[in-house]
């Protein structure tokens, strides 16, 4: 039976929702007694903030970067960017990962920021026939999760930098005022799962994969976070962060355009969320991102209800991007149209380290180190 939550969007299309006797869903039970208790987007973040600024300063005043910053081109990121070098004075190894579906927009707002910054910029190019065979045996797999090969690139590039110049802070730009509900596992499942990246390969890829960067989660989550001791640090946590205010900010100093939705930086990524996920499985991630603004007052409920009437891709543009995503991957519109129809697998499909995840999750929560966790 279908239901949505009383307060936020989340409803029934997330499968392992539940609602407590008032109609209010487990993402937003988890939010007002796990996450916003531990929230301060105010004068007390601040003063975390400077101290742990000082920190990565004083680690850093010998190297050539104190911290690293994986620049998307998105909102968040690059209000992160602002706000380190600007307000914080930080000098972050900038990078950006062009796994072949920059938009132009995207483009045109990493050059506009690192420029009027005076910033260097590693780009790290993946290779094409790679990348493109990689996606394919994602799109075969029948699986949701086929934005992986480039997230997993990111991630591991960026372990790789970090390690490369023995940097100790990370800077992400993830926060809870944008990202409070997070996606379900079902969804969006774990970037980082070698097992299931590896069987899937097995399975469907075609070319060796002789130059993709890979990062194991041993690697990324053991090896360097607890015997290199690199710290991931959310500046984005510790202060009030309002989006639109954030982009009217970016507009201004650095003529940066902004975006029609979340994630829409990447050709690829606008195509799979606002198309593929919700029209083939029924997973419109706008419930997540409103439901976050909802839970954070930028937006009201009323307000997402209205927008989510709308699909999430312009119904007048969305056979030309349909061609134009099946003709970069050079296969024909019919090939991508049937992986569009196959039977739907789901991450469980495939071998997978969930196990390790979700032991990993819990001690991670136990230790105070994670407050909530991904289901
Ligand atoms: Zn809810």
């Amino acid at each position: 039976m279908y239901q949505i939550c009383s307060n936020c969007v989340m409803d029934t299309t997330d499968s392992r929702i539940t609602f407590n006797k008032d109609g209010i869903c487990d993402h937003c039970n988890d939010f007002y007694k796990n996450v916003k208790p531990n929230w301060h987007p105010d004068d007390r973040g601040r003063k975390e903030l400077q101290s742990i600024v000082a920190k990565i300063k004083a680690f850093g005043k010998d190297q050539e970067f104190d911290s690293i910053l994986g620049l998307s081109g998105g909102a968040d990121s690059s209000y992160m960017l602002h706000l380190v070098v600007r307000e914080f004075g930080l000098r972050p190894l900038v990078f950006h990962v062009d796994g072949g579906w920059n938009s132009e927009i995207a483009v045109n707002n990493i050059q506009v920021l690192v420029d009027k910054m005076g910033l260097d910029l590693y780009t790290v190019v993946i290779n094409w026939e790679e990348m493109r065979d990689f996606q394919l045996a994602f799109f075969k797999s029948g699986v949701p999760h086929i934005d992986i090969p480039q997230d997993h690139a990111f991630i591991a590039t960026l372990y790789n930098f970090a390690e490369k110049y023995n940097i100790r802070y990370i800077l992400n730009g993830g926060n809870i005022s944008t990202e409070g509900v997070r996606n379900p596992m079902e969804w969006l499942y774990y970037g980082t799962d070698m097992a299931q990246i590896r069987d899937i390969i097995r399975q469907f890829g075609t070319v060796k994969m002789g130059t993709y960067p890979f990062s194991s989660i041993f690697k990324h989550k053991i090896y360097l976070r607890y015997i290199r001791r690199v710290n991931v640090v959310k500046p984005l946590n510790y202060m009030p962060y309002i989006k639109s205010e954030a982009m009217q900010v970016l507009q201004r100093e650095y003529d940066w355009k902004p975006y029609p939705q979340k994630h829409f930086e990447s050709r690829f990524t606008k195509f799979y969320e606002g198309y593929w996920l919700p029209e083939r499985f029924g997973f419109d991630t706008r419930k997540v991102q409103y439901s976050s603004l909802i839970l954070t007052g930028q937006m009201t409920r009323a307000e997402a209800l209205e927008k989510l009437q709308m699909p999430a891709y312009n119904p007048e543009t969305i056979d030309d991007e349909f061609n134009y995503i099946a003709t970069k991957l050079n296969i024909s519109s019919d090939e991508l149209r049937h992986y569009f129809t196959m039977p739907k697998k789901s991450y469980w499909d495939y071998k997978n380290q969930v196990s390790i995840f979700v032991v990993g999750a819990k001690i991670l929560k136990t230790i105070g180190v994670e407050k909530s966790i991904k289901r």
